[in-house]
């Protein structure tokens, strides 16, 4: 059997959105040898939005341009990539960390996780069965096939509101169902959504199937209050309700949270030395390209301050 590559870094980053890019330009400018790793194309969740507008300097920039300066920012200071790396298995309770790969394995004296997070599912009927055939998770890149369409999005959080407004450039009506009657979206938001002739709301409604032949037809939904249950035709199913984290690789090693994300400190620090998390993977109180930023930063120099002191200490035993 052909033995696997054997790459030796100091700081490998899993998750190449925001918190990783900004991870590898803090690490690697720090002189460490790092590498960005990442099951996906390189980008993370911004890579599927229109346009950032709270990221400071920037007054409106497109977020895959973005993503691309974060990029090459991370690769003016020579952090090595290796994206769509599918992982089989991870071992971070070793002092080396272990990163294993279809082909490779990977050694680190120190992780930083940045996975990032992906879309909640409904978990209703006809949701699997009609995905990329009317059900979809991104406005961005399946909004245009939904020319003159009348279509569902929902959820009541800025996703929800701002993925909706952008879907009335193609869509003939789009219907906003929240299950509340308060929407949970910023003010600047709700009013671009309530402002739109082509948005109607359905609140204190839930979805309950979605249906259809070929391609989704008809969206069933409940009315929290009174339990009517009522059809809209639709032909398009837009979920916005949330995001959960991905973390499953690591599952069993890590300290999670009641909902899931990584437990850490201030210094980005996880249950496990010299193992780290940034961005919307861990437990944070805001989840922004701006935070994911920020805390990319602060957990390379804390996996630096940790390398550093760690070959300190062996140099003083030894
Ligand atoms: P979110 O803020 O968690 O909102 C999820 C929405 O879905 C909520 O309105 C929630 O209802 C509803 N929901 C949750 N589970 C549901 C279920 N099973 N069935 C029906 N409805 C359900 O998620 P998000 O909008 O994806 O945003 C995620 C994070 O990214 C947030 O921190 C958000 O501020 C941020 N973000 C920011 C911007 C921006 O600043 N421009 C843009 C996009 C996202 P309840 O309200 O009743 O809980």
């Amino acid at each position: 059997m052909e033995s696997k590559r054997e790459y030796i870094y100091d700081v490998i980053i899993l998750g190449a959105g925001p918190a990783g890019f900004s991870a590898a330009v803090f690490a690697s400018r720090g002189c460490m040898k790092t590498a960005l790793i990442d099951t996906n194309c390189f980008g993370g969740q911004p890579s599927n939005y229109l346009e950032i507008e709270n990221y400071p300097g920037y007054l409106s920039s497109n977020s895959f341009e973005l993503m691309e300066k974060f990029e090459r920012h991370a690769d003016k200071f020579g952090a090595d990539k290796f994206p769509m790396t599918e992982i089989k298995r991870v071992n971070l309770t070793s002092e080396i960390k272990e990163i294993e790969t279809s082909d490779a394995l990977f050694k680190a004296k120190s992780i930083i996780i940045a996975t990032g997070a992906a879309p909640k599912k409904l978990n209703i009927p006809g949701e699997t069965e009609f995905k990329c055939r009317g059900v979809s998770y991104c406005a961005v890149c399946d909004g245009a096939f939904y020319k003159d369409k009348v279509l569902a999005v929902i959820g009541g959080g800025n996703s929800a509101l701002e993925e909706a407004v952008y879907l009335t450039k193609f869509a003939k009506k789009v219907y906003i169902i929240h299950r509340r009657n308060e929407l949970r979206a910023d003010k600047i938001v709700k009013d671009r959504a309530l402002n739109n002739e082509k948005i109607e709301f359905i609140l204190n409604t839930v979805p309950t199937e979605i249906s259809g032949s070929n391609s989704v037809e008809k969206i069933k939904l409940k009315n929290v209050n009174s339990n009517d249950i009522f059809e809209l035709e639709v032909q398009g199913v837009f979920p916005y309700i949330g995001i959960e984290p991905n973390v499953d690789m690591f599952l069993g090693q890590l300290k999670l949270t009641s909902q899931g994300f990584i437990e850490t400190d201030i210094n980005m620090q996880t249950s496990i030395e010299g193992v780290f998390a940034a961005g919307d993977v861990r437990n944070t109180p805001l989840r922004q390209v701006i935070t994911a930023a920020a805390d990319g930063a602060c957990s390379a120099c804390s996996a630096v301050k940790y390398i550093e002191k760690s070959e300190y200490i062996k140099s003083a035993v030894n």
